[in-house]
């Protein structure tokens, strides 16, 4: 049986990093931690749904929903956990051939009652195409990047106690949906660092600005030295940091997004692109599932 399909939002708290190089730098670190939701569908991604599936069932009178993703995309476990959880039919197309062996994101996915379909490489890149063949479905972009998923990702400060008492906001970026969100529900003045996951993103804040209003175009900067060699690249020096994360401050961090966006933090802190006295809350989104997909005890968490 998978989890009881339910959300623990009481369970999201912020947490107060100690460490020498904030004393020393005389910065305030909180961790907003949305991992804690939920253990598989962990994060941002639930945030980023919220109004799609609202819209579904008050406008699309529960429609299939169908979307796409890689084997280990956290974006598909969520959304087949949104549709359970709502009793809603749900199809993922999955880039590339059916493996030997399901990845234990997708047999999550599946048991959560998702029907998996595999596309060509090809297939996947063509996604008008796909969504063009199957027009009654109702279809959310890949990594729910769109302006429903950024206001659903505005949500999560709500989630934050006193939001009016931090200097920066540091978040990972992929699609950049979750940074848009974080920019429209910011109070002005709040300086927001998103970290590319991606190598040489350079079109990151085109999208992020692309789903906002004008008046909230470039209220971000984006980081891009701390790739780590490039999307889903986990080279030992980032796993061995995450172990220090999970010794030193009991944070568990995934290797996708959001270690790479950590390291970043205590990287700006420490060459004071973010000056001493700031007080910075982590959005840590969540993503631990990703880390299954390591070889066992390659990490302490
Ligand atoms: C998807 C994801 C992100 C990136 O969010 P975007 O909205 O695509 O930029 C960050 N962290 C985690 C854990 C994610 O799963």
């Amino acid at each position: 049986m998978p989890d009881k399909p339910t959300l623990a939002f009481d369970n999201i708290c912020t947490q107060t990093i100690k460490a020498s190089w904030l004393n020393n730098n005389g910065v305030q670190l909180d961790v907003l931690r949305l991992d804690r939701l939920h253990p598989v569908v962990s994060g941002n991604k639930w945030f980023k749904l919220q109004f799609h599936i609202a819209r579904l069932i008050n406008q699309y009178s529960a429609r299939t929903v169908a979307t796409f993703g890689g084997a280990y995309s956290n974006h598909i476990i969520a959304t087949a956990f949104a549709c359970r959880m709502h009793g809603l039919p749900c199809v993922g197309f999955i880039r590339g051939e059916q493996p030997q062996q399901l990845s234990h994101t997708l047999t999550q996915a599946r048991d959560y009652g998702m029907q998996l379909y595999f596309v060509s490489r090809n297939e996947y890149r063509n996604k008008t195409l796909l969504e063009q063949a199957f027009p009654d479905y109702y279809w959310i972009p890949e990594g729910g990047y769109s302006i429903a998923g950024a206001e659903g990702a505005a949500t999560i400060l709500q989630h934050v106690p006193s939001p009016e008492t931090y200097t920066h906001l540091i978040a990972a970026v992929g699609t950049g949906t979750m940074l848009a969100g974080l920019v429209m529900a910011a109070i002005p003045g709040l300086q927001i660092t998103g970290i590319s996951a991606l190598k040489g993103n350079t079109g990151a804040a085109h999208s992020v600005n692309a789903l906002l209003p004008a008046h909230l175009h470039d209220c971000f900067s984006i980081d891009h030295r701390f790739h780590f060699g490039g999307y889903a690249k986990h080279p030992p020096e980032l796993l061995d940091y995450m172990t220090r994360c999970w010794n030193d401050y009991a944070l568990p961090l995934d290797m996708v997004y959001t270690a790479k966006a950590f390291f970043a933090t205590e990287q700006l802190i420490n060459e004071h692109t973010i000056a001493p006295g700031s007080r910075v809350l982590f959005i840590h989104s969540g993503g631990l599932q990703g880390n299954l997909s390591l070889a066992p005890g390659l990490l302490p968490f």
